[in-house]
């Protein structure tokens, strides 16, 4: 006897979802009207994958993973491990009863950021000041290129990247991640999606995903929408904004994000002029998908929906109910997948969440797994193991490095500049916590969630090690970290580089209201800008307080949280290339100001949106 859900013509081959020469359209229905309710709602469950099996993945038909910040396999986890994990989990969801593919995402958001020896890319705030268009238009979407490639050697198909905030307010925690106070800015850098997915064809109907091959990754354009507009830039917090600068300020990187076929959209923690952005049924489904279109799939954000009411589950039901109904096609639970997955199945059962909304999630998840092929390739293999940190992708992020560097002073005259510096000295001194840190360097969002401090976490090369490789073989470099004028002094050196900066952080926990330097790089600048002729190297997620220590600098140079390659720092200081970088953010006199941005009453930047000195190339070949 046949199964009721399997025709005659079907039990023999004929299964028009597994065929990949049906158009998409007919696979989608195919599939839909075989699958159970329990089906249909697995697929709309995004789980961590710590402490489940691939037996979970069968047996709650779970349509995706995430590794999150917090749960990396193993440092140091190899290419080949990855892989294996993400397939055994994988096999898992293929042995379920209709075999549908999960999507495995992860936050690849400055390159491959989870992963040991993976290339990591400056952070958006600096790729923002090489302000794309003008520049080299090519840049991000190149960066992208390689992302998605290190991801894909892992087995993972999905990013949870471009974060498109515009931060309007350098006193939020994730500032960092977006590229820009400016929306125009932040559109042009939407451009990366192109270099994760693929670029989308002209002839592809808009709003409709676009995952160019098995080696681009589905992107994620974040946090819908607002998130970078909250008041004094106080994480997840309300955004209060009128209806024009919603629109105009940051709204444009979406649609152009839709333009170019961006796969998924996850919704932001932030509330919008009072109403929680993941229960927001006006904005996710009226706005995101009626008017602008969007045929990908919207997801939460992790335990978002558990943050619609105020005490997590103080009414959880309200919550799955607000989130699912509000237009959320996939939610990231992500440990208590069977209560979410009850309590929505009760939920439909009561016709409190229509089963038509079911439907347009799965629709819409499906949508994205076939058109990336997942169907048809469903498991990762090692073929491009050796694109992790390849010397190639290495080049491309000392590239971003140097034309991320902004120059805000070169020189206490005009008519003397200090840099670029001279490789060939008897003795210079390096110095400051941040030098030799390349935990520092690349800031949160690298290894762990919140950033790990020290040189061991992952490979690259410090900027200390970098001056080293581009000084004359006749210099000596001296590292100290924190060194008093006496040693400055009885050491006769012929200048100075000091790099100092904020620790790593991420998200709430970067939130500050003062956006101090910390006290030890404070000292240091004090110590040996007094002493000797010193340019400081600031390492930073955003402008902090340096109003008052200027004047003590020879030059001055924001290199933000430029990622593994700091050789790209040194390629500049020295001259092998120009500065040509332009500040993306106003740069701000004392935190009284914030937020300012251009156009406000109260404008007074210490250095202005776009200003950055130039300096030529010294090197001629
Ligand atoms: C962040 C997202 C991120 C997610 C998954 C959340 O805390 O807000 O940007 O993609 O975690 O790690």
């Amino acid at each position: 006897l046949l199964c009721p859900l399997v025709s005659m013509a079907e039990a023999q081959g004929d299964i028009k979802y597994k065929d990949p020469k049906q158009p998409l359209n007919t696979r989608i229905k195919d599939l839909m009207k075989r699958m159970t309710l329990a089906e249909k709602i697995g697929q709309m469950v995004q789980i961590d994958r710590v402490n489940i099996t691939a037996d979970t993945m069968k047996n709650y038909f779970i349509g995706s993973l995430l590794s999150s910040g917090g749960s990396v396999p193993a440092l140091q986890a190899s290419a080949e491990t990855w892989v294996n994990m993400v397939n055994e989990f994988q096999r898992g969801a293929l042995s379920s009863r209709l075999g549908i593919p999960m999507i495995y995402g992860i936050d690849a958001v400055h390159g491959h950021n989870t992963v040991y020896k993976a290339t990591i890319f400056p952070h958006n705030v600096g790729l923002g000041v090489t302000r794309h268009v003008f520049l080299d238009p090519d840049l991000v979407k190149r960066i992208g290129a390689a992302t998605a490639l290190e991801v894909r050697a892992t087995g993972i198909q999905y990013a949870f990247s471009p974060c498109i905030a515009v931060c309007r307010d350098p006193r939020w925690g994730r500032c960092y991640e977006s590229y820009s106070e400016d929306h125009t800015i932040v559109q042009a850098m939407t451009d990366i999606i192109s270099g994760l997915q693929g670029e989308i064809p002209f002839t592809h109907a808009k709003g409709t995903p676009y995952v160019g091959g098995m080696d681009k990754v589905a992107a994620c354009a974040k946090h819908f929408v607002g998130d970078g507009g909250t008041v004094n830039g106080i994480n997840e917090n309300n955004t209060v904004v009128s209806r024009h600068d919603l629109l105009s300020i940051h709204m444009p990187a979406y649609y152009l994000s839709i333009i170019k076929g961006v796969s998924t959209i996850m919704v932001s923690y932030s509330s919008l002029n009072g109403e929680k952005m993941h229960a927001s049924r006006d904005m996710v489904t009226g706005f995101l998908k009626n008017t602008l279109n969007f045929r990908g799939f919207v997801i939460s954000d992790w335990k978002g929906i558990d943050r619609i009411t105020p005490i997590p589950h103080d009414n959880y039901s309200y919550s799955v109910e607000a989130g699912v109904n509000a237009g959320i096609d996939m939610v990231m639970v992500p440990y208590n997948y069977t209560e979410f997955i009850d309590d929505l199945t009760r939920q439909v059962n009561n016709k409190v969440v229509p089963m038509s909304r079911i439907d347009d999630a799965v629709k819409r998840i499906l949508r994205v797994k076939f058109t990336m092929g997942l169907f048809e390739n469903p498991l990762g293999n090692s073929s491009l193991a050796d694109k992790i940190g390849c010397k190639e992708h290495r080049e491309l992020a000392r590239e971003a490095v140097r034309k991320s560097l902004v120059l805000l002073k070169n020189g206490k005259i005009a008519a003397q500049p200090m840099l670029p510096l001279a490789k060939k000295a008897p003795k210079i001194l390096v110095a400051g916590t941040h030098a030799d840190n390349l935990g520092y360097q690349c800031g949160g969002w690298t290894i762990e969630w919140q950033g790990v401090s020290g040189n061991n976490l992952t490979e690259g090369t410090t900027i200390l090690n970098a001056i080293k490789a581009t000084v004359d073989p006749s210099t000596e470099v001296v590292f100290s970290e924190n060194p008093d004028a006496n040693f400055i002094n009885s050491n006769g050196f012929s200048y100075a580089i000091v790099v100092v900066g904020e620790p790593p952080y991420a998200e709430t926990m970067g939130d500050s209201l003062n956006l101090t330097l910390p006290e030890s790089g404070l000292s240091t600048i004090s110590n040996v800008c007094g002493t000797i002729k010193c340019v400081v190297v600031l390492i930073s997620g955003r402008p902090v307080v340096i109003e008052p220590y200027v004047e003590s600098m020879e030059a001055l140079v924001a290199a933000w949280l430029p990622g593994s390659e700091g050789q790209g720092v040194a390629d500049v200081l020295f001259g092998d290339y120009g500065f040509t970088g332009r500040l993306a953010r106003n740069w701000f006199r004392s935190v009284e100001q914030l937020p300012m941005n251009v156009g406000d009453a109260h404008y007074d930047p210490l250095f202005h949106f776009g200003f950055g000195l130039k300096t030529n190339p010294t090197k001629t070949s």
